[in-house]
């Protein structure tokens, strides 16, 4: 599949050759370089806002059950190629095969998700003050989107933008992050093959700096989606030289609360999950957990065994690992440092610490699960995003005081809670501020409710009916009538 994505740019209905194709793609498990994609030039950029403004009226103009056939046929390719779309994904961003696949599945669920949303887009008649007057409110598409996405998610987080987009009524410019971009283009030909019009979905590739941010400054582009870090969505927030629609999906530093009631087995086999899947490249990833006192050193215990117990491997050759590599040297150094920090403040590494040893291992980023207890406040792990395979402990008193150490945060975007105690769990649900809060679970998204952060973690909501309404724009109709002659 790559020999036929390399230094590929889709435009217009067209997967042509970049122009400039110098950013390299590498494996993250062996260090090898897998191939190499645009630096989209000005004209390229240029084409793709065109090619989108373009289709943008006819495929607005479209009956809404076209828009959603179309959604439903891509759904449909992509689970069709689901095997070698993951394969795809493993080799450029490293999480094992049957993740990814996964992953592609769950795009392949919101291609069909909007598809049946696109055909409930309805609007209001709102009452006025006197009864000659009809308030009509109607909803109609914004226009041409530009989708900027990191690579920790390179299908999904694709996905939630391009089909919400494309259910209203919008037309798409997707730009991936430069260290997986394959799976975009992929994408980009799923869209060919669901025979989707030309110009309504455009992938173009390269840096953020360059390409990403000629997209924000672009009069052409309706709204900018973003999912990635938070110092990017600031910066893209406060460099815009146009007024356009904004929805900033970024980054998270999630806590989970296990109280005295909680079933601890399952607390346990959560927050190695949610620790450390997908190597915790995840925004929602658990990255500190506050613990009873009473079952503190069981927890302890049992979660550092749980680390010890995944596999890390090579997921191409291994698809069934617990953990690839990580998917680049930078979030593997903010690891180690995090690690560090800690360390020097004294918390205690009851699980990981290390690379793991091995010639497999050597030229790829892997790391061990990392579980480190008694943690505070003043160690980054507690306070920052690591985006890495680690967790810190500490213990809590009362629910009270719970609450206000997972809320000391510039961040919320997720919390789980695992607890047994119905009041309990009432309490810590109001009192968490986070746009999720998942209860002995640590599945807090699904694709049929609003998923989006507030404070530093972001603006807007992707997933739902929300998720689509957030490509749309209200237009108040109001009308005045005289009563007919002879009424
Ligand atoms: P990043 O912010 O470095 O990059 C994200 C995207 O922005 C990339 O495509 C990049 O090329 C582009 N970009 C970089 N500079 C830009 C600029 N000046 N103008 C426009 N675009 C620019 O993030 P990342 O390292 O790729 O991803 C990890 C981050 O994403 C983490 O902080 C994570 O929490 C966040 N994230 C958030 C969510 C969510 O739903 N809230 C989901 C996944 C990831």
């Amino acid at each position: 599949m790559i020999s036929d994505l390399n230094g590929k740019m889709y435009i217009g209905g067209t997967m042509m050759a970049a122009q400039s194709a110098t950013v390299a793609v590498f494996d993250p498990a062996t260090g090898d370089k897998i191939g190499m994609v645009g630096a989209a030039t000005a004209a390229e950029i240029e084409a793709a806002v065109s090619a989108a403004r373009a289709a943008f009226g006819p495929w607005s103009g479209l009956p809404a059950k076209a828009r959603s056939g179309y959604l439903h046929r891509l759904g449909d390719v992509i689970a069709a190629d689901a095997d070698a779309m993951a394969r795809l994904m493993t080799l450029e961003q490293g999480k094992p095969v049957n993740e990814a696949r996964g992953e592609i599945l769950k795009l392949a669920e919101t291609c069909h998700f909007y598809a049946e949303e696109a055909v409930r887009i309805h609007g209001e008649t709102i009452p006025n003050d006197t009864n000659d007057f009809d308030s009509t409110v109607l909803r109609e598409p914004i226009g041409v989107v530009g989708a900027i996405t990191p690579w920790n998610y390179p299908a999904e987080l694709v996905g939630w933008k391009l089909c919400g987009a494309l259910a209203a009524g919008c037309t798409i410019v997707i730009k991936p992050a430069e260290i997986t971009p394959f799976t975009a283009l992929a994408i980009g030909a799923k869209c060919i093959d669901a025979g989707i019009p030309a110009g309504v979905v455009n992938v173009i590739t390269g840096p953020g700096s360059e390409v990403g941010q000629a997209m924000v400054e672009h009069k052409g582009i309706d709204k900018i989606a973003f999912t990635g870090s938070s110092k990017v969505g600031l910066r893209i927030q406060q460099s815009a030289t146009s007024v356009k629609r904004m929805a900033l999906e970024l980054g998270g530093n999630c806590p989970m609360i296990v109280t005295a009631s909680a079933d601890l087995k399952a607390a346990v086999a959560g927050a190695a999950r949610r620790s450390f899947r997908n190597c915790g490249q995840i925004c929602i990833a658990i990255n500190r957990i506050y613990v009873a006192r009473p079952i503190y050193e069981s927890f302890l215990i049992q979660l550092a065994q749980a680390a010890d117990g995944l596999r890390v491997a090579n997921g191409l050759t291994d698809p069934c690992a617990d953990l690839g590599p990580m998917a680049s040297a930078e979030p593997l150094g903010k690891t180690r440092e995090h690690l560090a920090d800690a360390l020097s403040k004294g918390a205690r590494l009851l699980a990981g610490g290390a690379a793991p040893q091995g010639a497999e291992f050597a030229k790829g980023h892997f790391f061990r699960p990392t579980v480190l207890a008694d943690c505070t406040h003043d160690m980054h792990i507690m306070t920052e995003e690591t985006f890495g395979p680690i967790v810190g402990i500490a213990p809590f008193d009362t629910l009270t005081e719970a609450v206000a150490l997972a809320n000391d945060t510039p961040y919320g975007l997720a919390s789980y809670v695992y607890s047994k105690a119905s009041d309990d769990i009432r309490y810590l649900s109001r009192g968490l501020d986070y746009g999720s809060v998942a209860v002995n679970t640590v599945d807090a998204g699904i694709i049929n409710a609003p998923y989006g952060g507030r404070k530093q973690s972001g603006l807007g909501y992707e997933h739902g009916r929300e998720g689509m309404l957030e490509y749309m724009n209200f237009k108040h109709i109001r009308v005045r009538f005289d009563l007919p002659e002879g009424a």
